[in-house]
């Protein structure tokens, strides 16, 4: 569904990407991985064509993306940190956004309804909590039943109620047609919403296979003290060099 191929981007010296190649194959979800500066936020915008990569290409569906942004209606984003207009209330975000985007797939607004949002319509977003607005965020990825979701870090910030209502969206979405790309610090969580895992660590990918592969080649069975063991493993490799 979507092909990076030899991607590499560099902001001034420091280079955040270093020839990424993956896959991310129809009806199966992924876990996106690493540190903090690892590159992943940067690896999703260069797929969302919000960053644009210094070499290399990516695909969507087989089409490259370059000068052709009609694929972005297949997809579901939902930002790390959302940005929107002060001054807008939050019926209008939802009303501006469905008018701007033809949709295809039918709507589907039930985390709207599920997060209250419709009762707060008359919101204006400047006045909103961090986890009100991932809501707003979260609520829009959804919108148009797209076929791939590309979620960056979507429970941070959001309170325990809102976190369930969210994973359990997202595991009933996940079907055969569908591809998720989701970036956590909670490993929990990316045990129980994904199948496969793609590691970075300094803009170079370390690991990508399925997370059982992973607990095998580690010998744990949480995710969490894999990605631990696999993190060491390099520190270990590092100072060997
Ligand atoms: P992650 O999402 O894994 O935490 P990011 O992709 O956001 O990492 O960032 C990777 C590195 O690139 C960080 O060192 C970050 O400061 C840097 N970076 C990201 N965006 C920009 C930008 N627009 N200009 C300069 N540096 C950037
Ligand atoms: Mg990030």
């Amino acid at each position: 569904m979507i092909t990076v191929s030899d991607v590499n981007k560099r902001f001034g010296k420091l280079e955040v990407l270093k020839s990424i190649h993956v896959d991310f194959k129809r009806g199966k979800s992924y876990a996106m991985i690493g540190p903090n500066g690892s590159g992943k936020t940067t690896l999703i915008k260069c797929i969302l064509g919000m960053v644009l990569s210094d070499t290399g290409s990516i695909t969507v569906n087989g089409k490259p993306i370059a000068n052709d942004w009609s694929y972005r209606n297949e997809i579901g984003y939902m930002p790390q940190i959302g940005r929107y207009p002060d001054q807008m209330k939050i019926g209008q975000i939802f009303d501006m956004i469905r008018d701007l985007r033809q949709n295809q797939g039918g709507i589907d607004d039930e985390l709207i309804k599920e997060f209250k949002l419709d009762r707060m319509a008359d919101k204006r977003m400047h006045t909103l909590s961090g986890g009100t607005r991932q809501k707003v965020s979260a609520s829009l990825a959804f919108l148009f039943n797209p076929k791939i979701m590309i979620l960056d870090e979507p429970t941070a910030g959001l309170d325990p109620v809102a976190v369930e209502i969210l994973k359990e969206k997202i595991v009933s979405g996940n079907n055969k047609d569908r591809t998720f790309l989701i970036t956590s610090h909670i490993m929990s969580d990316l045990d129980e919403l994904t199948s496969n895992v793609v590691y970075l660590e300094e803009g170079k990918i370390l690991f990508d296979d399925t997370i059982d592969l992973l607990k095998e080649e580690t010998g744990e069975l949480k995710l969490g003290r894999a990605i631990a063991t696999i993190m060491k493993r390099n520190i270990n490799d590092m100072e060997r060099v």
